[in-house]
């Protein structure tokens, strides 16, 4: 996967690739204000104050949560998930679904795309408290769907994250409140599958 590297010793509040109302009515305005313009930024100053000394200055992201421990760890670890995360997204479309190479990935790995959608979303629905569904794919390209408590991402156990919904309550409690199942439902509307299929193809 590409490598993301800080600049002058710092990393950088990824931009967002969308305007904010964008993902509307999936992901309101206010949610992504909050969740990248507070929630990530904080994520990113943390991890930033904490580099200076840590034998890590100057390494990848992915390097920093690969060798890191502790709190830089979780930050560290929650800026690659919402990097990875508010970049797979686009403008709503009724009937969206991957296509060409991946699509096929995913009819081998989980039978048909629905099934995919519904253990993914079983995956989301029944993660205890914080955390992230992933879709990744294994050194053999076989795609695989994980469960990664609080700032955990597939890269830890040796795979390569390719799609991912964030179950944390932050992502949804000012649109959806509790419903938890409802957000992931609506979600599927704005996978930019073009991105995760590039991920796949890397
Ligand atoms: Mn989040």
């Amino acid at each position: 996967m590409k490598k993301t590297m800080p600049v002058d010793g710092k990393f950088e509040l990824m931009t967002l690739p969308y305007a904010p109302e964008a993902l509307e009515p999936v992901i309101s305005a206010n949610t992504l204000g909050f969740h990248h313009g507070k929630h990530l930024l904080t994520y990113v100053n943390n991890l930033n104050a904490a580099l200076p000394g840590s034998g890590l200055e100057d390494k990848a992201l992915e390097e920093v949560v690969l060798n890191a421990q502790g709190g830089m760890l979780n930050n560290a670890g929650q800026i690659l998930n919402h990097n990875l995360y508010f970049g797979q997204f686009r403008a709503p479309i009724a009937d969206n679904a991957p296509t060409g190479r991946l699509a096929e990935a995913i009819e081998a790995a989980f039978g048909s795309f629905e099934a995919f959608k519904e253990s993914f979303a079983k995956a989301g629905a029944t993660l205890f408290g914080s955390g992230w569904a992933w879709l990744s794919a294994d050194d053999e390209g076989k795609l695989v769907i994980t469960q990664e408590p609080n700032a955990a991402n597939p890269i830890q156990r040796g795979l390569r994250p390719l799609m991912t919904m964030d179950v944390w309550e932050h992502a949804y409690y000012l649109d959806y409140q509790n419903r938890r199942p409802d957000h992931l439902a609506a979600l599927w509307q704005i996978i930019d599958w073009d991105v995760v299929a590039a991920r796949y193809e890397e």
